[in-house]
């Protein structure tokens, strides 16, 4: 096995974990201890937005990027539920964001993709749990490196392309000769190594956008402005119809389910959940 690719952390995101660790170590050390002894595959842990905004850089970061962010934090968690001797994958929740992050269904648009957003909704329908594919593991028929390659939900599975190993073998013999380097491409052939592969547990959900007073009586249920969204991990099974939640979550762009061609290139947005508030609404 080829050893494993350099993660390039650039120094903005150096202060972020740094940011990270110390947010988790002075706040949560303690229920993380308590966590001792867990047999849970995942458990999501609840991290205080209010707490990320008293860390300038992580603040910002997570503003601009809330995948990277997250993806930092939980290399942090990881590292913490580690000192621990927690086999569990912790998945970070970020609750309470600020009130700024409140938006409407109707409200949002393309260009709001990969933006943070809260949306008070009631939740309408819940499909079966479904698995898919996260992490796609090849290995090189002729060398036998291995190469990851990250799957995108409801797209065509992606594979390698070319070994790197193998390009750089053949470099290094071609060297001496005067064959110019762009007729220089291996052979490669792939098998995916299925056991290895990393899956994740869905649900996907629509919900409406309700609007309601002050004293959180229903004032409306909207029938237009719905949206769909997808729950992962420790947040499937949790959610029922007909309750009203806030969802935190990340915009994305979905092809329409029903497309009949590959190519399709109409889009409808949808939210990825990061975590869902209890909302106490009265009819
Ligand atoms: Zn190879």
């Amino acid at each position: 096995m080829s050893p494993p690719r350099k993660v390039d952390v650039d120094p903005d995101e150096q202060i972020v974990l740094r940011e990270w660790r110390e947010l988790i170590v002075e706040n949560y050390e303690k229920d993380i201890a308590r966590l001792e002894g867990m047999e849970d595959s995942v458990h999501g842990f609840h991290v205080e937005h209010a707490l990320m905004d008293e860390k300038d850089t992580l603040r910002r970061f997570f503003h601009e990027n809330p995948t990277r962010a997250l993806e930092l934090g939980s290399r942090i968690m990881r590292e913490q539920f580690d000192q621990h001797n927690i086999p569990t994958r912790p998945v970070l929740r970020v609750v309470g964001l600020s009130k700024n992050y409140l938006n409407r269904v109707d409200e949002l648009r393309m260009r709001d993709r990969n933006d943070l957003v809260c949306l008070d909704v009631k939740i309408n329908e819940v499909s079966h749990p479904y698995g898919w594919l996260k992490l796609a593991i090849y290995e090189c028929m002729d060398c036998e490196s291995r190469v990851e390659v990250p799957q995108r939900r409801a797209r065509e599975r992606e594979s390698p392309s070319l070994c790197r190993t193998c390009l750089h073998e053949l470099m290094e013999n071609y060297q001496k000769t005067d064959i110019p380097k762009r007729f220089i491409r291996p052979d490669s052939e792939f098998s995916m190594i299925v056991e290895e592969c990393k899956y994740e547990d869905v649900q996907d959900i629509s919900m409406s956008q309700i609007t309601y007073n002050n004293e959180h009586h229903l004032i409306n249920c909207s029938t237009r402005n719905q949206i769909v969204g997808t729950l992962t991990d420790d947040l499937v099974d949790q959610l029922e119809p007909s309750t009203y939640v806030r969802i935190n979550g990340i915009v994305r762009v979905q092809p329409v389910p029903d497309r009949t061609f590959s190519k399709d290139t109409r889009r409808l947005l949808s939210i990825d959940i990061l975590s869902v508030e209890e909302l106490h609404i009265e009819d």
